[in-house]
């Protein structure tokens, strides 16, 4: 099986790839597991505009400075899905479809992923006109009209982003007010080619090989319609990715739990970045964590001599 390491870091976005640089200038010895390569969820979003010192960069470009940082440094990075966790205090055992690593411990880093509503025509119609990332499929939609659904800082990034493009896009909302921050909303509220469609839930997207139309209830009036939309984005938040988690203990939400230090229930195990059960979710609070995270590998392994 190979050697062991001091760590095990599951998942590539801006926790596990802090985490990784940390756990190298710690001298730890350091596996990296990426599924479908570095990044994590930045990808999906085309400008980060909060990240301190880079304003306005693209969420492609901060994924790849950050992997190309750890990239200076000796840290082993295996491509594969992990499956399970053998829990063994010491000595923890990472299944995954392309073969088992053993870790004394292992930092949990895998964030979570958008949220499906279980509208009928959802699934049908998911790559055929239903999407749940704006910047990876926008450009399919030019000069079309499209939908979005969610009223959070993605959904409004979302739309604004495909009004570049899009003849029109409809924001379609539950209440009659946006959580997302005001500096997306006025952006929003600016543009003429958006229509936000307050207090209104989707009920089916329609079609007939592609997406043809949304299907839309007012919750006050229970009036229905359908929107004429060749596409519909569903920005209605995530869920965690942590199925591979059976052991530790999660919150109401299924968000493993864990405070600033990222210990969680189960000894040696560690949780980074959005998996981990906090109060915000972005880039900067996922860099955070991974370097707590580290430091608490660090100090457990030091308690127990390993
Ligand atoms: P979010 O903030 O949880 O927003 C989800 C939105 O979807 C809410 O408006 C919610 O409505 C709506 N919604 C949820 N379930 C729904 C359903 N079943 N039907 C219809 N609408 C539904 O999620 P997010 O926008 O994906 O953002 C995730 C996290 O990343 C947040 O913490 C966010 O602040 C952060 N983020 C930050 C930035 C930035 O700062 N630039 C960018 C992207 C993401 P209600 O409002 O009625 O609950």
């Amino acid at each position: 099986m190979g050697q062991t390491y001091d760590v095990i870091i599951i998942g590539a976005g801006p926790a596990g790839l802090t985490a990784g640089i940390y756990a190298a200038r710690a001298d730890l010895s350091t596996l990296l597991i990426e599924r479908y390569g570095a990044g994590g969820q930045i990808l999906n979003t085309y400008e980060v505009d909060n990240y301190p010192g880079l304003p306005g960069i693209t969420g492609g470009e901060l994924g790849y400075k950050i992997s190309s940082h750890l990239d200076k440094f000796n840290v082993a990075r295996q491509m594969a899905e992990v499956l399970a966790i053998d829990f063994c205090e010491g000595a923890n055992k990472v299944i995954t479809d392309t073969g088992e690593y053993i870790g004394k411990t292992v930092i949990l880093a895998t964030g979570n992923s958008p949220k499906k509503l279980g509208l009928p025509g959802e699934a049908e119609f998911t790559g055929a006109g239903v999407s749940y990332c704006a910047t990876c499929d926008g450009a399919f939609f030019k000069k079309k009209t499209v939908a979005v659904i969610g009223g959070g800082d993605v959904a409004v990034e979302d739309a604004i982003f495909l009004a570049r493009g899009c003849e029109k896009v409809y924001l379609v909302h539950r209440r009659d007010e946006l959580r997302a921050a005001k500096i997306l909303q006025k952006a929003l509220f600016e543009l003429k080619n958006v229509e936000v469609v307050w207090d209104s839930i989707p009920k089916e997207v329609a079609g007939e090989g592609s997406v043809k139309g949304l299907v839309i209830e007012n919750v006050k009036s229970h009036e229905g319609k359908t929107l004429d939309v060749s596409g519909v984005f569903i920005a209605t938040g995530n869920d965690p990715n942590c199925s591979y988690t059976d052991g530790v203990k999660k919150d109401e939400k299924g968000y493993v739990i864990a405070d600033e230090t990222c210990v969680t229930s189960a000894p040696g195990i560690f949780a980074a970045g959005d998996i981990r059960s906090k109060h915000l979710r972005q880039v900067s609070t996922a860099v955070a964590d991974g370097a707590n995270a580290v430091y608490s590998v660090q100090e457990y392994l030091l308690q127990k001599g390993m």
